[in-house]
């Protein structure tokens, strides 16, 4: 009990001179932080982007989007007006994607891919757990968190996985509390192309074949929340989606701590045909 106390004050100790030695710097511009954006655990309040004060300098969190209604219900794209009636853009009425829902937290720009770039190539491990609450916070916010029953972070090939030393998205699920997280449901079998002197198309026909269901008795009959760190063109989202239906998933739903946006403010309306 004693010891317990006095090792819990010496944690403190050692914490408290490291902050003295190292303070806390904004992973985007490199600036200090404050005492107060140092704090630990922030509360998400309204807005999601508090989630981040311990990472990000209030400069560089102004300059986060955070993605928020209405959204195309399908593929979770942000339109332009901020009412009218729900309904499919453009895109996913055309050529519906094999996922029943997209959703990301921030916008894929500015300090959030400075800070998932820190996160995943920098090894700035800490970031993962605060990136994870915004997951959470957005999955409660904006996803169908009752119709989940098995949570699916996208796979590293294990080549990649050696050289990184981690799997960025089970970093991100560490603290996850959602339903059950099935780690080693789904494998990469192909690792990600060398995108150069690939066009559009050779790409996704690439990512279409790189992943497959390892465990299809975990899967079968389930619905299923695939997490990656970040949505770009969702030809990864859409390929692991698609063996996961093939073997059994009931549905299968996507979430991302950020995703890239069409257009430089982007935002596509229900009606557009791009
Ligand atoms: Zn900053
Ligand atoms: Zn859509």
């Amino acid at each position: 009990m004693i010891a317990g106390r006095l090792r819990a004050a010496a944690l403190a100790a050692g914490r408290s001179c490291l902050l003295v030695l190292f303070p806390p710097r904004c992973l985007a511009c490199r600036a200090f932080l404050s005492p107060e954006g140092e704090a630990e655990e922030a509360a998400a309040g309204e807005d999601l982007r508090e989630l981040l004060r311990p990472l990000l300098c209030p400069f560089c969190r102004r300059r986060v989007t955070a993605l928020e209604p209405p959204f195309c219900p399908r593929c979770g794209i942000m339109f332009a007006g901020r009412s009218g009636p729900i309904r499919l853009c453009g895109r996913c009425r055309r050529e519906p994607p094999p996922f029943a829902a997209a959703r990301a937290a921030f916008a894929y720009e500015g300090a959030v891919r400075e800070l998932l770039h820190a996160f995943k190539y920098r090894g700035r491990l800490r970031a993962g757990r605060f990136l994870g609450r915004c997951l959470e916070e957005t999955w409660r916010r904006y996803g169908k968190p009752e119709e989940i029953d098995l949570v699916v972070p996208v796979p590293l090939h294990p080549g990649r996985l050696r050289q990184r030393g981690f799997n960025p998205v089970e970093q991100l699920l560490r603290r996850w509390q959602g339903p059950p997280v099935g780690r080693d449901v789904l494998a990469r079998v192909h690792p990600g192309p060398s995108q150069t002197g690939l066009d559009r198309a050779a790409r996704r026909a690439h990512v279409a074949r790189a992943f497959r269901v390892v465990e299809e008795a975990a899967v079968r009959g389930r619905r299923v929340l695939l997490v990656d760190d970040v949505l770009t063109t969702g030809a990864t989202a859409a390929a692991c989606a698609r063996v996961l239906r093939e073997a059994g998933a009931s549905e299968v739903q996507v979430l991302a701590v950020a995703r890239t946006l069409p257009r430089p403010r982007n935002l596509r309306e229900p009606d557009d045909n791009p």
